[in-house]
């Protein structure tokens, strides 16, 4: 029988390995940790029954996944759950950018921005799945919908600042700021808005979903559909080199290329380990989690119901602290996301005390403590917030790349989103999955499509590693 051997259980070695595994191979995924999931992991963290998402918490890419999608997750257990608005972005003045999942509503609350959003997003969020099928591939195949590909590439190869002048208003170009903000990057640079207008397409399509559970509900229902396939997942078992693995068909790594080089080591051609070696990571996040009794105490009314909150006043400041974050600098004000994944799923909760998930933009590498900054920007929009903190779990970048080595410098999406990485990555390569060793390959979120719990990388691999075999896939 043909064998694999996944490297990490993140959403992309699960999705190699559920791949493989329905394609017949016999699989075994080995995870460093004690517990599967990688980025897609939740738990206790400070109050005992109160649940908490580790990493990843809102998922309109994962809900539309091509691959995940057709693996039926929802008869293993995961469920999407939904917000009543789907992100907010408040100002000082009491107003607010507001997204919701209906385009309609969001035209209606832009006012008169309302118009100019749906010509950006309207026909590519009708579209979504089809823009999706393209977009989740690598950069350099021919297009299943080229025209839609060419209207979502006019739009991504913008710089995030270009594209915001087509906005007027201030709640609007601070709505674009905030969801642009998580292409990790200064916003002046050329495919800047590629992330953000993926995330807004995405979520007028599917909604910025949340998993029943936790998210970590998407990675027991990956477990369970690669043990149903005849896969074996084992955790706390690191892997440093390749020569203690048992011989193998293919090998997946669900890792950072600079994990890769030292696991292969010698192995690797010398042009794959230099772009290995050299690949360079964005800055980092400092995540803060707390435990709140009631509600935050939003002055915005629309934040009290948005799953997502996103905190860094207006426009230019947004864009300010990215920069300042991009040149190794800490803001004094750092972009902050908030998230309140319970008011989707009350299960998380334990009576009225609640999870409050919260992150900052902090420079690669920081090694000071940003608890004070992102209580701060929370208080700004939302008065009286720190009595209602009954205890909080801080991890800084380091604690961040402790927990999950793909996080090196805290870097969470996977590398520094350059022009050049958003289109080429982890190398320029034809097959970016090929290691150069025949049967090895990269699935991490350093691969294409790119950071979130879609899956897809690791599926594209397995697809690679499938076709390579002469084995048709599903
Ligand atoms: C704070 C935060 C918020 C996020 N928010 C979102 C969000 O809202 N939505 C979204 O879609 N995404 C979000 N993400 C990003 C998402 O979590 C990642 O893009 C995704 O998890 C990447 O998946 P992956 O499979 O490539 O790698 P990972 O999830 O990083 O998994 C890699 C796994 O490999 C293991 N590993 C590493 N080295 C070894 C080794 N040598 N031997 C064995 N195992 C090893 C690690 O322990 C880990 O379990 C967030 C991430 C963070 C940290």
């Amino acid at each position: 029988m043909t064998s694999a051997i996944v490297v990490g259980s993140g959403p992309n070695g699960l999705a190699a390995a559920a791949r493989l595994a329905r394609a017949g191979l016999e699989v075994t995924v080995l995870e460093a940790a004690d517990t599967v999931g990688g980025g897609t992991r939740s738990s206790e963290m400070i109050v005992p029954g109160l649940l908490h998402d580790h990493c990843s918490a809102f998922h309109p890419i994962a809900a539309a996944s091509p691959f995940l999608d057709g693996l039926d997750l929802g008869a293993r257990g995961l469920t999407w759950l939904q917000p009543e608005i789907d992100c907010v972005h408040p100002l000082d003045d009491g107003s607010a950018g507001v997204f919701h999942q209906s385009i309609d509503r969001t035209v209606a609350a832009l006012g008169v921005d309302g118009n100019r959003w749906r010509q950006v997003f309207g026909v590519l969020s009708e579209h979504f799945d089809d823009v999706l099928a393209d977009a989740a591939q690598p950069i350099l195949r021919i297009p299943r919908h080229p025209l839609l590909l060419a209207r979502f590439g006019a739009v991504a190869a913008l710089p995030a600042t270009a594209l915001a002048r087509v906005w007027k208003t201030e709640q609007a170009r601070a709505l674009w700021a905030g969801v642009a903000a998580h292409v990790y990057h200064r916003l002046d640079r050329p495919l800047t808005s590629a992330v953000g207008a993926m995330l807004f397409v995405a979520g007028h399509s599917r909604g910025w979903l949340v998993a029943e559970g936790g998210s970590q509900a998407i990675a027991d229902a990956l477990v369970a559909d690669i043990r149903a396939h005849g896969g074996i997942v084992e955790t706390g078992c690191k892997v440093g080199d390749v020569a203690d693995l048992p011989p193998t068909d293919v090998l997946m790594l669900d890792v950072s290329p600079s994990i890769a080089a030292d696991i292969l080591g010698d192995r690797l051609p010398r042009r794959v380990a230099r772009a290995y070696r050299h690949y360079r990571h964005g800055p980092g996040a400092f995540k803060v989690d707390f435990a709140i009794d009631g509600a935050v105490p939003w002055t915005v009314p629309q934040a009290r119901a948005a799953g997502t909150v996103h905190l860094g006043g207006d426009f230019d400041e947004v864009v300010a602290a990215e920069l300042t974050v991009h040149r190794g600098a800490m803001p004094e004000r750092p972009f902050v996301l908030v998230g309140q994944q319970y008011l989707a799923d009350p299960s998380r909760s334990v009576g009225d005390i609640h999870p409050l998930w919260t992150y900052a933009h902090v420079p690669h590498g920081y090694t000071g403590d940003a608890t004070q900054a992102i209580v701060d920007q929370i208080e700004r929009f939302a008065p009286g917030f720190s009595e209602r903190v009954v205890g909080m779990a801080v991890r800084s970048t380091t604690e961040m790349s402790v927990y999950n080595p793909n996080y090196i410098g805290g870097d969470i999406i996977g590398g520094l989103s350059s022009p050049l990485r958003l289109v080429f990555r982890p190398r320029v390569a034809l097959d970016p999955y090929s290691t150069g060793i025949a049967g090895t390959y990269l699935c991490s979120a350093s691969t294409p499509p790119g950071a979130g719990a879609h899956g897809m990388c690791g599926a594209n691999a397995a697809s690679r590693a499938l076709s390579e075999l002469g084995i048709a896939t599903d």
